[in-house]
């Protein structure tokens, strides 16, 4: 996922002005083993290194075609992001003091969960399987609603949000993924949003198709408003809705309703692109770096069945199970299909994920793992095979006639 509270061209901590002085040449690299200076792996400022830095070299190692920068990627500070960051943390701890002693009313804590399961299901939802990976089809009212949710979470509009994350699926761990986790835990988590972009993600995410959006009127309303309707929603209401309502002192709810509960929600999103990336089984493809990781499918509302939501990123429950464990997000799909909301909801038959798991899965998967595995080949990853979602022109013809979908609209 790609929670960027930064961007290219909104809000007061923009960035990502590419890094001027790199300068960059694609070379054929059949190891990163072979050409380890180059590789700026781990290298964020007082990150430890991940204690599987070996299992990512090795799925690094089969990576092949990665444009490599000629000197290693150098990092300027945002500062401006840094202190934001700082404050933000700040008044989350305080948030967080408030909330443990007692120093808000019933109501504001009930409050602050509902809107932490709003906001989560403005990314999950909405930011995510709807716009990201068209998983499925909702009707407006739905996405009117989503979009809210999406702006009360504050990851930036949903139309950056999704350049992002089609990026992050179609080059990951690559430079032009702009939280490449072959950095090190730190940069993918949130390193990545205090340092200058690397020139491949503004390049290559060029060329990603976002004409979708740029169709959908609730999106590109969110996106001309967004300066009005992110504070006021994201900030002002959590507060002023308690102090109105039941007489909650203002401060008291800013820190906890908006602030501690912002900052909370934002490491759970970020588990998704640096945990999740890292530590786990890979049963569905083991060529690849995201992870199935349950720690990280609870806190981030279902979306850490991360190995299998990357090699099927177009199934609206981001994980091949069928039940809603660790998936909270699905039961409310699964909800909003039922009454009529979300429709042509697209998922994979068993038969299709064991197929996938037989070819490429680590042997972790239930469906292999009393079996031998029917050859141990080393699999080569081939950037280019990689989808962002439903629609990506390089989506496997098998995948497309193969999809199940759920309240068919035709
Ligand atoms: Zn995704
Ligand atoms: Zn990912």
């Amino acid at each position: 996922m790609a929670p960027n509270v930064t961007s290219t061209t909104t809000l007061f901590m923009a960035e990502a002005a590419v890094c001027p002085t790199s300068k960059l040449t694609t070379l054929r690299r059949p190891s990163s083993a072979t050409m380890p200076s180059m590789v700026p792996v781990g290298q964020a400022v007082g990150s430890p290194a991940p204690p599987t830095a070996t299992t990512m070299a090795s799925a690094k190692a089969s990576v092949v075609d990665r444009p490599v920068a000629e000197d290693p990627y150098a990092w300027h500070i945002v500062w401006r992001n840094v202190i934001a960051f700082a404050y933000l943390h700040y008044a989350a701890v305080r948030g967080l003091y408030v909330f443990f002693s007692g120093g808000i009313a019933f109501p504001t804590y009930l409050w602050t969960a509902v809107l932490v399961v709003l906001s989560a299901q403005g990314i999950t939802a909405g930011a995510h399987r709807l716009w990201a990976h068209r998983a499925y089809k909702a009707r407006l009212p739905l996405r009117v609603l989503l979009m809210l949710c999406q702006t009360l979470a504050f990851q930036n509009h949903i139309y950056e949000w999704v350049r992002d994350h089609r990026v992050h699926h179609k080059f990951t761990d690559t430079d032009a993924d702009p939280h490449n986790a072959s950095r090190g835990f730190f940069f993918s988590h949130m390193g990545w949003l205090m340092v200058r972009k690397h020139p491949d993600v503004r390049r290559k995410g060029a060329g990603v198709d976002m004409s979708d959006l740029e169709q959908d009127s609730v999106v590109m309303f969110q996106k001309k408003s967004y300066l009005v309707l992110m504070p006021l929603i994201a900030f002002f209401l959590p507060a002023y809705v308690p102090y109105k309502l039941w007489g909650e002192s203002f401060w008291a709810a800013y820190y906890v309703s908006s602030m501690m509960r912002y900052v909370l929600s934002l490491h759970g999103t970020w588990l998704v692109n640096s945990a999740a990336h890292i530590w786990g089984m890979r049963p569905v493809d083991k060529s690849i770096s995201p992870t199935e990781n349950y720690f990280v499918a609870h806190v981030a509302f279902g979306e850490g069945w991360h190995n299998y939501h990357h090699v099927f990123p177009w199934d609206y429950k981001a994980a091949e199970l069928g039940d809603y464990y660790g998936n909270i997000t699905t039961a409310i799909l699964d909800f909003m299909c039922y009454i009529g909301q979300a429709y042509d909801l697209k998922t994979v038959s068993k038969e299709m994920v064991e197929r996938r798991v037989a070819r490429t899965g680590d042997g972790t998967h239930p469906s292999v793992q009393d079996k031998q595995q029917p050859h141990h080949h080393h699999h080569h990853h081939h950037h280019g095979d990689e989808v962002w979602g439903w629609g990506d022109k390089d989506m496997p013809q098998d995948d497309v006639l193969g999809a199940t979908i759920i309240n068919k609209s035709d």
